[in-house]
């Protein structure tokens, strides 16, 4: 199955090869599949340790916590963050978001692999924070569900789409503090009690595109916790600082 959906991907790769950079639209050198050439791809924001052990932020130093972190804390058990969310990033995911260009999720989705490599984690699962049914219905598709099926077939890790249920149809978070966003998402997340099982002791990767406050993140290891996960990490395209 996992043989089968690697194949796939090679599959698109040469049905709807990369020719230019999604950036710059100059033709992309040998080995820029994700579709970045390397003078722009020198130019995003990653975010380079030292880095807070908990949500990713940079630090001072190694081994140091943030002060948000250490302050409320999280639910989750440490995120990792690939990009600073910066203008050319927000534009990035907004295109992939809003503007129909789903090949982003190869591009994004690479450069989020390639840091879940660098990592100590051992997952077992993939969860992509899920969309209220309304909302899926509107959008048309899950931005999260699209990178966590291309991290699945890249790492050979299964990906679980129904097991994590938006059970309420929460407003936009846009504008909201900390605060508002965690009462916004208060309860906004179930898991059914039948699949409590299937996440017991398990480690779960849960993927989502941009990391704000970790309200969501939060809401969701919560649950996922309370289910019996095991580590709940997460890993997102960008973090904002
Ligand atoms: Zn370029
Ligand atoms: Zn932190």
């Amino acid at each position: 199955m996992i043989k089968a959906r690697l194949l796939l991907d090679a599959v698109l790769d040469i049905l709807y090869p990369r020719i230019n950079c999604i950036l710059c639209d100059k033709p992309l050198e040998k080995g820029a599949a994700h579709g970045i050439c390397n003078h722009c791809t020198d130019t995003l924001p990653f975010i380079y340790p030292p880095r807070c052990t908990v949500c990713s932020k940079p630090t001072e130093a190694e081994n140091l916590m943030c002060k948000e972190c250490r302050l409320h804390g999280h639910d989750y058990d440490q995120a990792l963050a690939v990009f600073e969310y910066s203008i050319t990033i927000r534009e990035l995911i907004h295109r992939y978001k809003y503007g129909g260009e789903y090949s982003l999720s190869r591009t994004l989705g690479y450069f989020m692999s390639e840091l879940l490599k660098q990592s100590t984690w051992q997952v077992d699962m993939i969860i992509p924070v899920p969309l209220h049914k309304n909302r899926l219905k509107s959008r048309g598709f899950n931005q999260s569900a699209l990178l966590g099926e291309y991290l699945s077939r890249r790492n050979g890790i299964p990906c679980e789409q129904e097991i994590l249920i938006r059970s309420v149809d929460t407003k936009t978070q846009t504008g909201f503090n900390r605060y508002s966003r965690a009462v916004n998402l208060k309860n906004a997340f179930t898991i059914a009690k039948s699949d409590e099982i299937k996440l017991k002791n398990r480690n779960i990767l849960l993927v989502d595109d941009v990391h704000t406050t970790g309200a969501t993140a939060d809401s969701c290891s919560k649950v996922l916790h309370r289910a019996g996960a095991n580590k709940v990490y997460v890993l997102t395209t960008a973090l904002v600082l």
